[in-house]
Order: structure tokens, then C-alpha cells, then sequence
């Protein structure tokens, strides 16, 4: 048989090492949705982001796990595509879930490129509009959840600042903003990239634009989706009456949400996620018209294993992530990884860009003993 022969999703629930908080509440488990295609007798691995609860976006992981079974895997299985760059178009007749698109796309990508013997990171700098080359590696950068209080905050940052990061990002919201970042500036000097996350919670503040500008000072490299998803033109006016850049994520869904966007004048720094966008190669198309346009991005991260958490290290590895993205080990954030090559950063900060064909990852076959939820489906014979 050629072409895409089987597909097989898991769900592996990973213990957190604590909480992870931001304006959107707190995720106490990860569920980890993995995905295996097998692709002319090659096999890939691909994971699905959709977070326990719909807070993030839309997706989530019960609803994820029922679009994939229902919808997506059929499809693609019955459009036989004969590799990842037939994917999007055999889904698009599904409206959003572009998490759980994103998960098929990589695993179809993952087995193609294993087969090939060529890395992701490769794969992905030679499908840019304009010729790259993929970055050997990445600077590390990490997201840091809302604390109980501004000391926490700041011995939590220091903390991956002795381990060699050189960039975090500081989840905000109304009430926890203007007073922890100049703590954690004070305390690190401007020798740190620092941005600051939102999650759109200044959406019901009364007045946005005065309650940011109070981060005017702190030489943030942006603030990233003040405002709720669907407010390009409240974007627009904000970025216009403060001084930090405007970056964009949840906003940010496609090529095209994106262009309207960055017309609009609602960011001038871009957040690239695959899962947000349905998949990696969508991920390089925003990369290029950012590219083209000027605008600098970064690469962040939706709390992935190591399956996900290597292919983003690849996608930074394009060059117009200039700014350092929310890629760390995943050490930090489970006690057990489902891969065998975990991604980790060394003491300049630095994470090796994985150099093994495709993803560069093996799934621990012990991560999937125990699943608590597996399915698998086979294409349709066909004459
Ligand atoms: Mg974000």
C-alpha cells in the first residue's frame, strides 16, 4: 500500500510539576494528545496542543480527541494524500481545530521527512519564500506563570536566569502588571529581554491604553494580545497611544488573519504557534510575511511534550525568529517527558536544534503503555 496507511492518536495525561497560571486560570494536568501516521511503511509522530479547557481557544482536549476521530482522520485518510503538503487542503473543509490539524499535518511531515533522512528544521528553511538556512540553535526563552507575590516573581526569574536564559516573558493582567515587571527590571537590569503576556484580560478594563502605558518605561520587547481576539481595530488604537510593541497570538489564526492585522496597524511583533495556526507549514507562511514585512517574530509554546516542543525549536530555527521565543526543556514543566531526547538549554542559554531526521524525536513506548485512551484507523482499501 502507498501513500498515508494508518493513523493511531493517544492520550497520555503527564503529571505538572505545579500549576501553570496566567489571566486565563490555571492548568493543573496536561493531557497530551499524540498522533502516529504511517506514511509508505515510514512512521511519524505529530501532538495535538488543545489545552483541558476551551480558555486559550475553542479547542480542548475532549473536543479535540472527538473532531480528530470524527472528522479529520476520515478525511484524510480518504483523501489519500501521498505527503504533509496535501494535509491542509484535505481538511480545510473543517471549520477551525486547527490544534488537532496541526497534530495530523505534523505526523504526516514526520514520517515523510524521516523516510528522506532530512531534519524538520532543514525541511522547513527550504519551503521559506526566500531561501534560509536553518539556525544551529535557538536562544531559550520562558514563560513565567502569575505568582503569589512580586518576590516570588523575582526569584522565580532568577532562577532561569542563573541556569543561562536570556528572555522570559511575564504573564500580566489588570492589577499585576506596571509593579512586577519593574521589579524583576530592577532586579536584572535591561540586559534581559522581557515581554509581557496579557491574554487579552485588558478587554473589560476601563481603559487600557493608560493602564499599559504605565509599562512604558520598562524598554519591554512587546506586550503581547492585550485585548480579545476578535479587536483588530482596538489593537490598532492601543498600539497607537503606547510605547511598548504590540505583539499578537490568539488574534493571529492565519496568513490572512494576520495580513489584516498587521495592515490594521495592530501589531509590529508577531507571535508564530503552529498548533494555533493548523500546522508548521502554515507556521513558515506567516514567518515569510512577517519576513517580507519587516515585523519581527518569536516562537511560542502551548505547554507541549517533547514531541511538539522539538518541532517548535525547528520552526525558531528559521531566520526571522530575531526575538527569543517561549522554547525551554520540558524538564521544567513535567517530571517525565514522553520522548527519549529531551530538549534541553546549556548554560549560555542555547538549545541545540535537533539534527535527526524529521522531528528528531522517538515516543517512549512506556508513554504510551500508559495511555489512558487509544484509537487507530487504517485507510480504505483502494483498487
Ligand atoms: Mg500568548
Amino acid at each position: 500500500m502507498s501513500g498515508l496507511e494508518s493513523i493511531d492518536i493517544w492520550r497520555v495525561d503527564l503529571a505538572l510539576r505545579q500549576p501553570w497560571r496566567t489571566a486565563l486560570g490555571a492548568v493543573t494536568e496536561r493531557p497530551a494528545i499524540l498522533v502516529r501516521a504511517v506514511l509508505d511503511g515510514a512512521e511519524g509522530w505529530g501532538e495535538c496542543a488543545a489545552l483541558p479547557e476551551p480558555l486559550y481557544s475553542p479547542e480542548y482536549t475532549a473536543g479535540a480527541l472527538d473532531v480528530l476521530v470524527s472528522h479529520l482522520v476520515p478525511r484524510l485518510l480518504a483523501a489519500g494524500v501521498a505527503g504533509a503538503a496535501g494535509v491542509g487542503a484535505a481538511l480545510a473543509p473543517v471549520k477551525g481545530h486547527h490544534m488537532a490539524k496541526c497534530g495530523l499535518e505534523l505526523a504526516v511531515l514526520d514520517a515523510e521527512l524521516r523516510a528522506l533522512g532530512v531534519p524538520l528544521a532543514h525541511h522547513l528553511a527550504s519551503v521559506c519564500q526566500a531561501p534560509a538556512e536553518a539556525a544551529a540553535q535557538v536562544p531559550a526563552g520562558m514563560a513565567i506563570g502569575v505568582t503569589t507575590s512580586t518576590s516570588d516573581l523575582v526569584e522565580a526569574v532568577g532562577r532561569w536566569v542563573a541556569a543561562g536564559l536570556r528572555r522570559v516573558k511575564l504573564k500580566i493582567h489588570p492589577g499585576w502588571d506596571a509593579e512586577p515587571v519593574a521589579a524583576v527590571r530592577a532586579a536584572f537590569g535591561t540586559g534581559l529581554v522581557v515581554g509581557a503576556d496579557a491574554n487579552g484580560s485588558y478587554a473589560a478594563h476601563p481603559d487600557p491604553a493608560a493602564a499599559l502605558a504605565a509599562l512604558d518605561g520598562a524598554g519591554l520587547a512587546f506586550v503581547e494580545q492585550p485585548l480579545a481576539d476578535d479587536d483588530v481595530v482596538g489593537h490598532a488604537a492601543l498600539a497607537a497611544r503606547i510605547a511598548t510593541p504590540v505583539c499578537l497570538d490568539e488574534s493571529l489564526t492565519s496568513v490572512a488573519a494576520t495580513t489584516t492585522a498587521l495592515s490594521a496597524g495592530a501589531c509590529s511583533v508577531v507571535n508564530v504557534k503552529a498548533p494555533r495556526l493548523g500546522g508548521y507549514l502554515e507556521a513558515v507562511r506567516v514567518h515569510d510575511l512577517c519576513r517580507a514585512r519587516g515585523v519581527p517574530v518569536w516562537c511560542g509554546g502551548m505547554l507541549e511534550t517533547g514531541v511538539g516542543r522539538a518541532a517548535n525549536v525547528a520552526l525558531a530555527a528559521l531566520p526571522n525568529f530575531t526575538i527569543p521565543g517561549d522554547v525551554s526543556g520540558t524538564g521544567w514543566l513535567f517530571p517525565s517527558d514522553v520522548v527519549d531526547e529531551p530538549i534541553t538549554f546549556d548554560g549560555a542559554g542555547n538549545i541545540a536544534v535537533p539534527q535527526r531526521p524529521g522531528v528528531g524525536v522517538t515516543v517512549n513506548p512506556a508513554a504510551l503503555a500508559a495511555s489512558t485512551w487509544h484509537a487507530g484507523f487504517a485507510a480504505p482499501r483502494r483498487r
